[in-house]
């Protein structure tokens, strides 16, 4: 994904989000930001760096801890790589306003991605093991986001 929607979603006059822009080499970093939306509510928003940009998925109720559980992941545009350290107040009326804070971060090892289906082991502090991200068939952007151990 590129980073045009990222960038029409935004005024950067305005918002302290950075602008961005695709970035070389990965270094498959990953980050899971707390995100207070005005407009969603609370959700996370896991980021994982690939193909020079971070690859992005609201999880209304978060990753799953343990395994067994399985939650729902909503693609969402991709972000520029330097939002991986972003934390702040979007303010109100912009896009994606509320507060943003890291909720837990770190690298990840690709295990495979196939299409529809991205498997991967996190290596964060409070997010470790192996997570799988499946599209759902027929549906637009809608994935799950389950854990295997
Ligand atoms: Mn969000």
């Amino acid at each position: 994904m590129s980073l045009k929607e990222y960038q029409r979603k935004r005024k950067f006059q305005e918002t302290p989000e950075p602008k961005g822009k695709a970035a070389e080499a990965g270094k498959n970093r990953f980050v899971v930001h707390d995100h207070y939306a005005e407009h969603a509510g609370h959700h996370h928003d896991l980021r994982l760096e690939m193909r020079g940009v971070l690859e992005s998925w609201a999880v209304p109720k978060g990753l799953p801890e343990k395994p067994g559980i399985r939650r729902l992941a909503v693609q969402v545009e991709a972000h520029p790589v330097d939002y991986i350290n972003f934390q702040g107040k979007i303010p109100s009326g912009l896009y994606g306003a509320g507060k943003v804070k890291i909720f837990d971060k770190g690298k990840y090892q690709l295990i495979d991605r196939l299409g529809d289906r991205i498997s991967l082991i996190l290596k964060g502090k409070k997010l470790k093991g192996e997570y799988h991200l499946i599209k759902m068939k027929g549906r637009k952007n809608q994935w799950l986001i389950l854990k295997t151990k």
